[in-house]
């Protein structure tokens, strides 16, 4: 049965599209009848005033344009959120001969659902064999049978991971989590650079509608200052002439009022989230989030890897594929992988910072809305950020994580100089 307050976000995402849609032809009466006919271009005789049907037409013209930019990015908003939200398969749960033989308080957390929350990170620091020291290879840990999809990962040289060197995982899907996806109890799955879950169009906002929600919320802004300003203007005129109100006009200045200062706000925090390459459940501990990546270590540096070497690294490495489990831990300490080893240092960014800041404002917006004019205000394209051709990383890393390789000594610059 959905929680309580599952269903109450169900239930206002169904209710909302039909009352938005009797705004819209509320409004749509309004500017055309009792404004631009009965006012502007054929006034009623209570108004005293000649006919002005160049206003009225330009108003009408402009209105209806605007309305139908809404309504347009509405639609392609609604079209991505519904056929094409993001949303990672689900993988069955263990069967019991299959559940890890390991201490329950480890088990528990597939038992529970959810593990409890996880920073940016996002450190999921309850594994205590995380803590073994350099060079240890993690052999599991909580889901040691569970090694399905890790291929995604490790043939990356980049991914988000938990402390041992492991993806982050969702115990409710049972899978490894890609960067940036989460968990959304809504529709209970994992989505890829999920943003919000949106009773404006009863789905989640992620990485391939994020765009389109700004758009929406841009255009909503124009409409609802537009409105306000026709509407406004002209209450004051009739007001001046005949000492009354139209109802009409007085009710669609509350309305745009009310729209244009939601449009206001979601367009604001929308376009800083983008700027800063965030999506808004980062954006909640976005100061102290520390995030654990596992960078691969280039293969002409393995050899190095070796604690006996001068070149002895400070950081812990996890390598790929992992072994097969069950297995004793002394078995893991000497397993080595049969084909292509994939070794990755474990390492930790500084509290706030940010792997996916691309390190400008600018930058960053177009990974949202894309490289031109037109993408940037037509509901046409996808992001770039949501075309995932890259073989390297889920998404385009900044300068932290080059900085971070080059303070482990991971960059080729360090290769050129062999100590
Ligand atoms: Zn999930």
């Amino acid at each position: 049965m959905a929680r309580p307050d599952r269903r109450i976000n169900l239930a206002v995402a169904r209710a909302i599209p039909p009352i938005l849609l009797c705004i819209v032809v509320y409004a749509c009466y309004v500017v055309t009848r009792p404004l631009c006919i009965d006012y502007l271009i054929h006034p009623l005789p209570k108004y005293h005033r000649g006919s002005r049907v160049g206003a009225g037409v330009a108003i009408l013209v402009v209105f209806y344009l605007l309305i139908l930019i809404v309504i347009t990015t509405y639609l392609r908003l609604l079209y991505n959120v519904s056929r094409d939200p993001g949303l990672l398969p689900r993988a069955s749960p263990p069967t019991k001969a299959e559940e890890p033989t390991e201490p329950s308080d480890r088990r528990h957390r597939k038992k529970g659902g959810h593990r409890r929350p996880q920073t940016a990170e996002k450190s999921d620091s309850s594994d205590e064999d995380v803590e073994r020291g350099v060079g240890y290879n993690a052999n599991g840990g909580a889901f040691p049978l569970d090694t399905s999809g890790l291929e995604n990962f490790y043939t990356k040289d980049v991914f988000v991971c938990q402390e041992d060197g492991r993806p982050l995982y969702c115990s409710t899907c049972c899978i490894y989590k890609p960067d940036r996806a989460h968990h959304c109890r809504e529709v209970d799955r994992c989505v890829r650079k999920m943003d919000h879950f949106c009773p404006w169009v009863g789905g989640v906002v992620s990485e391939t509608s994020f765009k389109f929600f700004i758009q929406f919320v841009f255009y909503v802004l124009l409409f609802c200052a537009f409105s306000l300003i026709i509407c406004a203007t002209f209450t004051a005129e009739i007001k001046r002439q005949t000492r009354g109100a139209n109802v009409h006009l007085a009710i669609g200045i509350g309305l745009s009022s009310l729209f244009g200062l939601f449009g206001l706000g979601m367009t604001l925090s929308s376009v800083q989230l983008a700027m800063l390459n965030l999506t808004t459940i980062e954006n909640l501990n976005r100061r102290s989030a520390v995030w654990t990546l596992a960078i691969r270590v280039p293969s002409a540096m393995l050899s190095r890897l070796n604690p006996e070497s001068r070149w002895a690294p400070t950081f812990r490495t996890i390598t790929y594929p992992l072994p097969p489990t069950p297995l004793d831990p002394e078995a893991a300490a000497t397993y080595q992988p049969p084909g292509e080893r994939h070794v990755f240092a474990i390492l930790q960014t500084l509290p706030g910072e940010n792997p996916f800041d691309l390190g400008s404002p600018f930058q960053n917006l177009q990974q949202v809305l894309g490289h031109s004019i037109f993408d940037w205000f037509l509901p046409l394209k996808q992001s770039p950020c949501a075309n995932r051709k890259s073989t390297e990383t889920f998404y385009e890393l900044g300068p932290v994580v080059s900085r971070l390789k080059k303070e482990a000594g991971l960059e080729p610059r360090t290769q050129q100089n062999p100590t």
